[in-house]
């Protein structure tokens, strides 16, 4: 029998960001790669899920039943090794992002260095952030996490362990084989499949012909094995940092000055970094949190007249380099019709973090809406899209979320990075009515946007509570043949049950 502290511990475990509530008979906390070949040793044929820090959108790491594993104490930096063109480090999975970003800023020897992907939540572990294959703003520039996995050891659900280094694995065409710690080969075939061609996917396995076969786990949201260390890629630091938060009178507006900074892009001389925006609707959810002093309380007032924002980040080394993106983002914005004056810039790094209070804020302001809605209807979840399209339908895609928000009558909170045509367009369902159109909506979108060329999801995983739009990307086939996929490395298919393929 459980005590009762075994059991409030668990329950305060079966939640992450996504606010689905799940179920677990046990929770264990590994320490070292043993105490996790030892949960699956001593538990043949039973269940686990494995967990990071919760921040997860999509209950990936929410169980329904069976163990639970959670990382957070295996949060050691392992190796670090600097060199001027950025060296690797390398770390254990519940390692939070903050955490790494603070020690390579106490550590700026030979230079200062850092690792790119940077999901807006930086509470967010790395773990978590391969098995999600997570990106941010800065993605706009440097692509996602899998651009920066050098190294993986795992273990399979049988407490075998796999090591997989970059480069030197790869498929033969569509046939896979590993040699794991233990001896034993296992081997499979991917399925015939083309992932959509956007800049940014991470919706079912990764999957290409001659893929290296690391990227076939960085994504695979904790259904191939589980993570207990990566060796990550790091890059050189720019000395300056420059952002601005642009605001605009229409979102035709935004939408053009985001195509006309986005094609300046291919200059050097014009170093974007992030390019995200703001919807009119989270503008209205800012401003009212900001009255009633939930957020931005050290901020300047949020402009009454502002119908929506684009929000800018430039980094560089030289001064000069800067100075000339101002000018010209300045251009641009008053072509736009916005009022650079009337803009919040921000030059230096303290000011820099007021700004990405901002940015943080929004999708705060979201979560906390509908905690406060699930006092009252408790089975209530997020509703958010994660979903991108190719550049070229960056209008079609707005006027497609915009009509089904009217037309639906939602409450809805539009903001996130448009730089890779990804928004998230978060709807805020007051009851279930509400709440099971807005699903509905989704998969209506999901459908129009796999037209379009686009993906259902760009960043946060399908986990449970979106692996049903898998089904509008990918055939039955193409799915089953996935699931063989792992049902070679998990034959019970044990781990992270519900993820990708559903129950
Ligand atoms: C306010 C807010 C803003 C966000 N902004 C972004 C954003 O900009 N970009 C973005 O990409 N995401 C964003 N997210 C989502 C979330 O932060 C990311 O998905 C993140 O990568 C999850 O990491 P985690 O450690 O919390 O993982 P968890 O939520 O704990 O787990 C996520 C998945 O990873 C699996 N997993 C965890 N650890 C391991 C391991 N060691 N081995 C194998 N599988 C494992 C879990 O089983 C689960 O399937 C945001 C979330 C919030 C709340």
């Amino acid at each position: 029998m459980k005590s009762t502290s075994e059991t409030s511990i668990l329950e305060s475990y079966l939640q992450d960001e996504s606010r689905k509530t799940g179920t677990s008979t046990r929770i264990f906390f590994p320490e070292n790669e043993s105490d996790v070949c030892a949960v699956f040793r001593k538990n043949p044929h039973t269940p686990v899920t494995l967990q990071g820090a919760r921040t997860g959108l999509t209950a990936g790491c929410v169980p329904e039943g069976g163990l639970t594993v959670n990382l957070e104490r295996m949060n050691q930096i392992l190796d670090f090794q600097p060199s001027e063109n950025g060296g690797s480090i390398t770390v254990q999975p519940g390692i939070l992002l903050q955490t790494l970003r603070q020690y390579l800023q106490r550590h700026p020897h030979p230079l200062p260095l850092f690792f790119p992907p940077d999901p807006t939540e930086s509470t967010a572990s790395l773990g978590g952030m391969i098995s999600c294959n997570s990106s941010g703003a800065r993605s706009f520039r440097y692509g996602a996490v899998r651009d920066y996995v050098l190294a993986l050891d795992l273990i399979l659900p049988d407490g075998d362990k796999l090591h997989l280094v970059r480069g030197k694995k790869h498929a033969s065409g569509l046939q896979f084989q590993f040699k794991t710690r233990g001896g034993r080969l296992i081997s499979g075939a991917l399925p015939a499949l083309s992932m959509p061609k956007v800049k940014k996917h991470t919706a079912g396995y990764f999957i290409k012909p001659n893929m290296d076969l690391i990227d076939l786990f960085i994504g695979a949201e904790g259904t191939l094995g589980v993570i207990t260390s990566a060796r990550l890629r790091l890059l050189p630091r720019k000395k300056l940092r420059w952002g601005a938060v642009l605001f605009l009178p229409k979102e035709d507006c935004a939408l053009s000055l985001v195509k006309t900074l986005r094609n300046k892009t291919d200059d050097s001389a014009f170093p974007l970094e992030a390019l995200e925006f703001f919807g009119s609707d989270t503008l209205n959810l800012l401003r009212h949190d900001q009255r009633r002093g939930l957020v931005l309380r050290e901020s300047e007032l949020i402009r009454e007249d502002a119908d929506c924002a684009v929000y800018v980040e430039f980094t560089a080394d030289d001064r000069a380099l800067l100075m000339d993106a101002f000018s010209t983002v300045c251009r641009e914005l008053s072509a736009a019709g916005g009022d650079p004056a009337r803009s919040w810039a921000a030059i230096n790094a303290s000011h820099i973090e007021k700004l990405r209070e901002f940015r943080h804020a929004a999708p705060e302001c979201v979560n906390r809406k509908i905690r406060e809605i699930k006092k009252s209807v408790p089975q209530i979840t997020k509703l958010g899209t994660d979903m991108s399209v190719p550049d070229s339908r960056l209008e079609d895609v707005f006027s497609l979320y915009r009509e089904g928000i009217q037309v639906g009558g939602f409450e809805s909170a539009v903001f996130g990075h448009i730089g890779n045509n990804h928004v998230h367009v978060n709807l805020i369902p007051h009851d279930m009515a509400q709440y099971s159109r807005g699903k509905t909506l989704f998969e209506t979108w999901a459908k129009a946007i796999v037209q379009m060329g686009g993906t259902v999801s760009a960043e946060h995983g399908v986990g449970k509570l979106k692996a049903g739009l898998l089904k509008t990307l990918y055939s039955e086939e193409q799915l089953r043949a996935m699931k063989q996929v792992k049902q070679c490395l998990d034959p019970e298919m044990l781990l992270n049950q519900g993820n990708i393929f559903g129950k």
